[in-house]
């Protein structure tokens, strides 16, 4: 597996979990706002690389201390061995949690199928009309991820979606729209964007946390449970 970076802990990652994040490489999306942006824009060669089995023998030196692993990225659905290594994370005690930006309905299937996912973290970027500019993508189809979020509603493993808010990008208008979509959705949660530096494109914005409360208020009716991050 085509893997970049490893968090030896977190505890942000995985909701109340003590876990390891595993960072793989690339991604098909170009979101301005990414906080990855050498995981997604570096050509392959010039990204750090860790061997798969160094990775799973970290996992295993592990086994009693930590209680999950995180499949992030970049865009973990793009690696073909993606689940061959949940199931070597699952076997080994773990449970595992992948983080998606939605855009591989079938991978995301069959993973779940497999059994060895507990947790699915989506990102919903924006209002549907609004994806080809959140994502970088002109032209993006936005099929693959309305399938996707559907495919999580029916609760086969646990599930957030999640959206990080950007002054630029984001509108009242476009949280209202999200509400509606996926309404009866477990879990939404609001992410300020927080610009870490290294981003795809500069000049962008988040909130203020009276704006992030806000929004976390508008859309609150429609989902059991609400959350914010990163905000004070
Ligand atoms: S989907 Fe995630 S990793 Fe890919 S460009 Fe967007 S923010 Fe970055």
């Amino acid at each position: 597996m085509n893997i970049s970076g490893l968090q030896k802990l977190s505890l942000v990652d995985f909701p109340r979990k003590m876990a390891a994040t595993v960072f793989t490489g690339g991604c098909n999306l170009r979101c301005p706002f990414c906080h990855n942006a050498l995981l997604v824009t570096a050509p392959a060669d010039e990204r750090e690389h860790y061997e798969t089995q160094e990775v799973l023998d970290f996992l295993a030196s592990r086994k009693g201390l930590l209680d999950g692993v995180v499949l992030s990225g970049g865009e973990p659905l793009l690696q073909e061995e993606v689940g061959e290594f949940a199931a070597a994370a699952k076997a080994m005690g773990y449970v595992v949690k992948l983080d998606t930006n939605g855009c591989f309905p079938g991978r995301l299937c069959a993973l779940l199928d497999a059994g060895n996912i507990d947790y699915v973290a989506m990102d919903i970027k924006n209002s549907l009309s609004n994806y080809p500019t959140t994502v970088g993508i002109p032209g993006f189809d936005v099929s693959g991820v309305r399938e996707s979020a559907a495919i999580l509603m029916k609760g086969r493993v646990d599930y957030e979606f999640r959206t990080t808010l950007v002054r630029e990008l984001h509108t009242e208008e476009d949280l209202m729209y999200i509400a509606h979509w996926l309404n009866g959705a477990n879990r939404y949660c609001l992410q300020n964007f927080v610009d870490s530096g290294g981003l795809i494109q500069s000049g962008l914005h988040g909130f203020s946390p009276g704006e992030m409360h806000a929004f976390a208020e508008t859309v609150r009716p429609y989902f059991a449970n609400v959350s914010l991050r990163g905000v004070d």
